[in-house]
Protein backbone atom coordinates (compact mmCIF):
# COMPACT_ATOMS: atom_id res chain seq x y z
CA UNK A 1 0.00 0.00 0.00
CA UNK A 2 1.31 3.28 -0.71
CA UNK A 3 -1.25 5.40 1.04
CA UNK A 4 -3.74 5.43 -1.83
CA UNK A 5 -7.37 4.34 -1.76
CA UNK A 6 -7.60 0.67 -3.35
CA UNK A 7 -8.67 0.76 -7.15
CA UNK A 8 -12.60 -0.19 -7.75
CA UNK A 9 -13.09 -3.40 -7.91
CA UNK A 10 -13.36 -4.86 -11.10
CA UNK A 11 -16.00 -7.08 -9.98
CA UNK A 12 -18.63 -3.69 -10.38
CA UNK A 13 -20.22 -4.52 -13.83
CA UNK A 14 -23.79 -4.04 -13.84
CA UNK A 15 -23.90 -0.91 -11.31
CA UNK A 16 -20.83 0.97 -12.38
CA UNK A 17 -21.23 3.97 -13.65
CA UNK A 18 -20.03 3.35 -17.43
CA UNK A 19 -22.65 0.18 -17.56
CA UNK A 20 -25.33 2.90 -18.48
CA UNK A 21 -24.92 6.07 -20.82
CA UNK A 22 -26.23 7.76 -17.92
CA UNK A 23 -27.51 8.09 -14.99
CA UNK A 24 -29.87 6.12 -13.41
CA UNK A 25 -33.80 7.36 -13.06
CA UNK A 26 -36.01 4.56 -10.34
CA UNK A 27 -39.69 5.41 -10.53
CA UNK A 28 -41.40 3.66 -7.94
CA UNK A 29 -44.64 3.88 -9.81
CA UNK A 30 -45.92 5.35 -13.20
CA UNK A 31 -46.09 8.88 -12.49
CA UNK A 32 -44.99 8.12 -8.73
CA UNK A 33 -42.43 9.54 -6.66
CA UNK A 34 -38.55 8.81 -8.73
CA UNK A 35 -34.95 8.74 -7.56
CA UNK A 36 -32.65 10.40 -9.78
CA UNK A 37 -34.28 12.81 -12.06
CA UNK A 38 -34.72 17.01 -11.07
CA UNK A 39 -37.44 16.09 -8.65
CA UNK A 40 -36.29 15.01 -5.18
CA UNK A 41 -38.01 11.88 -3.79
CA UNK A 42 -38.74 12.76 -0.07
CA UNK A 43 -39.01 9.57 2.41
CA UNK A 44 -40.64 10.47 5.68
CA UNK A 45 -42.38 8.55 8.74
CA UNK A 46 -41.87 6.91 12.03
CA UNK A 47 -39.08 4.10 13.00
CA UNK A 48 -41.40 2.08 13.37
CA UNK A 49 -45.05 1.38 13.21
CA UNK A 50 -46.57 1.39 16.30
CA UNK A 51 -50.28 1.44 15.46
CA UNK A 52 -52.93 2.30 13.06
CA UNK A 53 -53.47 6.27 14.46
CA UNK A 54 -49.44 7.00 14.40
CA UNK A 55 -48.96 5.91 10.94
CA UNK A 56 -52.37 7.63 9.42
CA UNK A 57 -51.30 10.28 11.33
CA UNK A 58 -47.99 10.58 10.22
CA UNK A 59 -48.89 9.82 6.64
CA UNK A 60 -51.04 13.10 6.67
CA UNK A 61 -48.56 15.25 8.46
CA UNK A 62 -45.68 13.85 5.85
CA UNK A 63 -47.88 14.56 2.97
CA UNK A 64 -49.32 18.07 3.97
CA UNK A 65 -45.49 19.25 4.41
CA UNK A 66 -44.73 17.76 0.77
CA UNK A 67 -43.21 13.96 1.32
CA UNK A 68 -43.74 11.48 -1.15
CA UNK A 69 -43.53 8.52 0.23
CA UNK A 70 -44.15 6.79 3.79
CA UNK A 71 -41.65 5.48 5.83
CA UNK A 72 -42.06 2.88 8.57
CA UNK A 73 -40.58 -0.35 9.90
CA UNK A 74 -43.06 -3.27 10.04
CA UNK A 75 -40.00 -5.39 10.86
CA UNK A 76 -37.19 -3.92 12.91
CA UNK A 77 -34.03 -5.01 12.86
CA UNK A 78 -33.42 -4.39 16.83
CA UNK A 79 -29.70 -4.30 18.88
CA UNK A 80 -31.88 -6.20 21.40
CA UNK A 81 -33.74 -9.31 20.94
CA UNK A 82 -36.35 -7.99 23.94
CA UNK A 83 -36.67 -4.16 22.09
CA UNK A 84 -40.79 -4.64 20.09
CA UNK A 85 -39.30 -6.49 16.90
CA UNK A 86 -42.63 -4.66 14.88
CA UNK A 87 -46.05 -5.15 14.15
CA UNK A 88 -45.06 -7.61 11.04
CA UNK A 89 -48.05 -8.36 8.76
CA UNK A 90 -50.38 -6.22 10.80
CA UNK A 91 -48.15 -3.49 10.59
CA UNK A 92 -47.58 -3.84 6.54
CA UNK A 93 -51.37 -3.59 6.07
CA UNK A 94 -51.62 -0.42 8.03
CA UNK A 95 -48.76 1.87 6.60
CA UNK A 96 -50.30 0.77 2.85
CA UNK A 97 -53.63 1.77 3.95
CA UNK A 98 -52.38 5.32 5.73
CA UNK A 99 -50.09 6.02 2.44
CA UNK A 100 -53.27 5.15 0.57
CA UNK A 101 -55.37 7.51 2.58
CA UNK A 102 -52.67 10.27 1.42
CA UNK A 103 -51.36 9.05 -1.93
CA UNK A 104 -48.06 8.22 -0.46
CA UNK A 105 -45.49 5.46 -1.90
CA UNK A 106 -44.24 3.08 0.87
CA UNK A 107 -40.68 2.32 1.70
CA UNK A 108 -40.08 -0.94 4.84
CA UNK A 109 -37.67 -3.03 5.49
CA UNK A 110 -37.24 -6.89 4.58
CA UNK A 111 -35.50 -8.65 7.36
CA UNK A 112 -35.64 -12.12 6.54
CA UNK A 113 -35.69 -13.53 2.87
CA UNK A 114 -38.70 -15.94 3.42
CA UNK A 115 -41.01 -12.55 4.11
CA UNK A 116 -40.25 -10.46 0.99
CA UNK A 117 -42.80 -11.52 -1.40
CA UNK A 118 -45.07 -10.57 1.39
CA UNK A 119 -43.64 -7.35 1.44
CA UNK A 120 -42.83 -6.68 -2.17
CA UNK A 121 -47.14 -7.78 -2.16
CA UNK A 122 -47.78 -4.39 0.05
CA UNK A 123 -44.81 -1.92 -0.61
CA UNK A 124 -43.20 0.21 -3.85
CA UNK A 125 -40.02 -0.04 -2.10
CA UNK A 126 -37.99 -3.09 -0.30
CA UNK A 127 -35.61 -1.42 2.05
CA UNK A 128 -32.13 -3.26 2.84
CA UNK A 129 -31.00 -2.38 6.31
CA UNK A 130 -27.58 -1.49 7.16
CA UNK A 131 -27.26 -4.75 9.60
CA UNK A 132 -27.94 -6.69 6.52
CA UNK A 133 -26.35 -4.88 3.55
CA UNK A 134 -24.09 -7.92 3.05
CA UNK A 135 -26.62 -10.63 3.91
CA UNK A 136 -26.23 -12.12 0.14
CA UNK A 137 -29.41 -14.51 0.74
CA UNK A 138 -31.73 -11.40 1.21
CA UNK A 139 -30.16 -9.36 -1.53
CA UNK A 140 -31.14 -11.97 -3.75
CA UNK A 141 -35.00 -12.56 -2.30
CA UNK A 142 -35.47 -8.57 -2.56
CA UNK A 143 -34.11 -8.24 -6.21
CA UNK A 144 -36.05 -11.05 -6.88
CA UNK A 145 -39.23 -9.62 -6.06
CA UNK A 146 -38.58 -7.22 -9.20
CA UNK A 147 -39.90 -4.28 -6.90
CA UNK A 148 -37.65 -0.92 -6.16
CA UNK A 149 -34.65 -1.70 -3.19
CA UNK A 150 -33.45 0.75 -0.96
CA UNK A 151 -29.91 -0.83 0.04
CA UNK A 152 -28.33 1.09 3.01
CA UNK A 153 -25.05 1.27 3.32
CA UNK A 154 -23.36 -1.24 5.99
CA UNK A 155 -22.41 -0.07 9.49
CA UNK A 156 -18.67 -0.05 8.31
CA UNK A 157 -18.89 -0.94 4.92
CA UNK A 158 -16.70 0.73 2.38
CA UNK A 159 -18.02 2.34 -0.78
CA UNK A 160 -16.83 -1.23 -3.20
CA UNK A 161 -18.56 -3.45 -0.70
CA UNK A 162 -21.78 -1.72 -0.60
CA UNK A 163 -21.59 -1.29 -4.35
CA UNK A 164 -20.60 -5.41 -4.36
CA UNK A 165 -24.21 -5.38 -2.34
CA UNK A 166 -25.95 -3.77 -5.21
CA UNK A 167 -24.15 -5.91 -8.12
CA UNK A 168 -26.05 -9.08 -6.19
CA UNK A 169 -29.72 -7.36 -6.47
CA UNK A 170 -28.41 -6.34 -9.94
CA UNK A 171 -27.46 -9.55 -10.92
CA UNK A 172 -31.26 -11.16 -9.96
CA UNK A 173 -31.95 -8.74 -13.44
CA UNK A 174 -33.67 -5.72 -11.01
CA UNK A 175 -31.91 -2.87 -11.32
CA UNK A 176 -33.94 -0.54 -10.16
CA UNK A 177 -32.20 0.25 -6.84
CA UNK A 178 -31.17 3.52 -5.05
CA UNK A 179 -28.19 3.66 -2.42
CA UNK A 180 -29.16 4.85 0.83
CA UNK A 181 -25.78 7.04 2.75
CA UNK A 182 -27.22 6.33 6.93
CA UNK A 183 -23.81 6.75 8.11
CA UNK A 184 -20.60 4.94 9.23
CA UNK A 185 -19.68 3.64 12.67
CA UNK A 186 -16.52 6.33 14.05
CA UNK A 187 -14.48 6.58 17.15
CA UNK A 188 -16.73 9.59 18.70
CA UNK A 189 -19.82 9.12 20.02
CA UNK A 190 -20.91 12.40 19.62
CA UNK A 191 -23.43 11.81 17.02
CA UNK A 192 -24.98 8.11 16.65
CA UNK A 193 -22.86 7.15 13.14
CA UNK A 194 -20.60 9.54 11.55
CA UNK A 195 -22.51 10.86 8.21
CA UNK A 196 -20.84 10.45 4.95
CA UNK A 197 -21.76 13.17 2.65
CA UNK A 198 -18.69 13.05 0.50
CA UNK A 199 -20.30 9.71 -1.26
CA UNK A 200 -22.72 11.60 -2.40
CA UNK A 201 -20.35 13.16 -5.12
CA UNK A 202 -18.57 10.25 -4.80
CA UNK A 203 -20.76 7.64 -5.82
CA UNK A 204 -22.01 9.59 -8.85
CA UNK A 205 -18.77 9.00 -10.18
CA UNK A 206 -18.72 5.78 -9.72
CA UNK A 207 -22.26 4.20 -10.37
CA UNK A 208 -25.27 5.22 -11.84
CA UNK A 209 -27.49 4.56 -9.38
CA UNK A 210 -29.13 7.25 -7.44
CA UNK A 211 -27.84 7.80 -3.78
CA UNK A 212 -30.04 9.07 -1.14
CA UNK A 213 -29.49 9.99 2.49
CA UNK A 214 -30.71 9.38 5.65
CA UNK A 215 -29.48 12.20 8.18
CA UNK A 216 -32.10 10.76 11.10
CA UNK A 217 -29.45 7.72 11.53
CA UNK A 218 -26.58 9.35 9.73
CA UNK A 219 -26.67 11.46 13.36
CA UNK A 220 -28.92 10.54 15.85
CA UNK A 221 -29.55 13.96 16.92
CA UNK A 222 -33.00 15.43 15.77
CA UNK A 223 -31.45 18.56 15.77
CA UNK A 224 -28.90 18.00 13.36
CA UNK A 225 -31.59 16.20 10.60
CA UNK A 226 -32.43 19.36 8.54
CA UNK A 227 -28.96 20.99 8.37
CA UNK A 228 -27.53 17.72 7.10
CA UNK A 229 -30.98 17.15 5.40
CA UNK A 230 -30.22 20.28 3.24
CA UNK A 231 -26.24 19.53 3.10
CA UNK A 232 -27.08 16.20 1.31
CA UNK A 233 -29.13 17.66 -1.08
CA UNK A 234 -26.32 20.83 -1.92
CA UNK A 235 -24.07 17.63 -1.91
CA UNK A 236 -26.26 16.39 -4.98
CA UNK A 237 -28.50 13.52 -2.99
CA UNK A 238 -31.47 12.07 -5.02
CA UNK A 239 -33.89 12.69 -2.17
CA UNK A 240 -33.49 12.25 2.15
CA UNK A 241 -35.01 9.60 4.19
CA UNK A 242 -36.27 10.99 7.59
CA UNK A 243 -37.84 9.66 10.36
CA UNK A 244 -41.01 11.63 12.19
CA UNK A 245 -43.09 10.86 15.02
CA UNK A 246 -46.30 12.42 16.09
CA UNK A 247 -45.02 12.80 19.86
CA UNK A 248 -41.04 11.86 19.86
CA UNK A 249 -40.19 11.30 23.26
CA UNK A 250 -43.25 8.33 23.37
CA UNK A 251 -41.71 6.67 20.37
CA UNK A 252 -40.98 2.83 20.94
CA UNK A 253 -37.66 3.46 18.81
CA UNK A 254 -35.22 6.27 17.51
CA UNK A 255 -37.33 9.17 19.34
CA UNK A 256 -34.28 11.49 19.67
CA UNK A 257 -33.38 11.52 15.84
CA UNK A 258 -37.11 11.91 15.13
CA UNK A 259 -39.02 15.17 13.99
CA UNK A 260 -41.89 16.73 15.25
CA UNK A 261 -44.82 17.31 12.73
CA UNK A 262 -43.97 21.11 13.09
CA UNK A 263 -40.39 20.64 12.33
CA UNK A 264 -40.53 18.56 9.72
CA UNK A 265 -42.77 20.96 8.22
CA UNK A 266 -40.21 23.82 8.63
CA UNK A 267 -37.92 21.85 7.25
CA UNK A 268 -39.60 21.13 4.63
CA UNK A 269 -40.37 25.28 3.76
CA UNK A 270 -36.52 25.22 3.78
CA UNK A 271 -35.82 22.99 0.61
CA UNK A 272 -37.11 24.94 -2.35
CA UNK A 273 -34.61 28.22 -1.89
CA UNK A 274 -31.68 26.04 -2.01
CA UNK A 275 -33.24 23.10 -4.29
CA UNK A 276 -34.13 25.66 -7.26
CA UNK A 277 -30.34 27.32 -6.71
CA UNK A 278 -29.26 23.49 -7.95
CA UNK A 279 -32.09 23.21 -10.15
CA UNK A 280 -33.96 20.62 -8.28
CA UNK A 281 -37.70 20.41 -6.74
CA UNK A 282 -39.88 19.02 -4.47
CA UNK A 283 -42.44 16.50 -5.63
CA UNK A 284 -45.78 18.29 -6.52
CA UNK A 285 -48.11 17.56 -3.66
CA UNK A 286 -50.88 14.96 -4.03
CA UNK A 287 -54.22 16.52 -4.29
CA UNK A 288 -56.47 14.27 -2.47
CA UNK A 289 -59.22 13.19 -4.66
CA UNK A 290 -61.75 12.81 -1.77
CA UNK A 291 -60.85 16.96 -0.65
CA UNK A 292 -61.48 16.18 3.52
CA UNK A 293 -59.42 12.85 3.66
CA UNK A 294 -57.81 13.19 6.99
CA UNK A 295 -56.93 11.06 9.57
CA UNK A 296 -60.34 9.49 11.32
CA UNK A 297 -61.07 10.92 14.72
C1 LIG B 1 -34.43 2.16 9.42
O1 LIG B 1 -34.33 2.95 8.46
O2 LIG B 1 -35.51 1.86 9.92
C2 LIG B 1 -33.22 1.55 9.98
C3 LIG B 1 -33.30 0.57 10.89
O3 LIG B 1 -32.08 2.11 9.54
P1 LIG B 1 -30.61 1.50 9.42
O4 LIG B 1 -30.74 0.16 8.78
O5 LIG B 1 -29.93 2.53 8.58
O6 LIG B 1 -30.06 1.44 10.83
MN1 LIG C 1 -34.96 4.20 13.13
Amino acid sequence: MNGRPLPPSRDLRLVHVDARERQSIVSLRAGGPSFGGEELAICAGPCAVESREQIVATAAAVARAGANVLRGGAYKPRTSPYSFQGLGRDGLAMMREAADLFGLAVVTEVLDPRDAEVVAGSADMLQIGARNMQNTALLRAVGETGKPVLLKRGLAATVDEWLLAAEYIALTGNERIVLCERGIRSFDPSTRNLLDLSVVPLLARRTHLPTIVDPSHGTGIAALVAPMGLAAIAAGAAGIMVEVHPDPPSAVSDGMQSLTFAEFESFMESIPALATALGRRLPQRYVARTPNASPPS
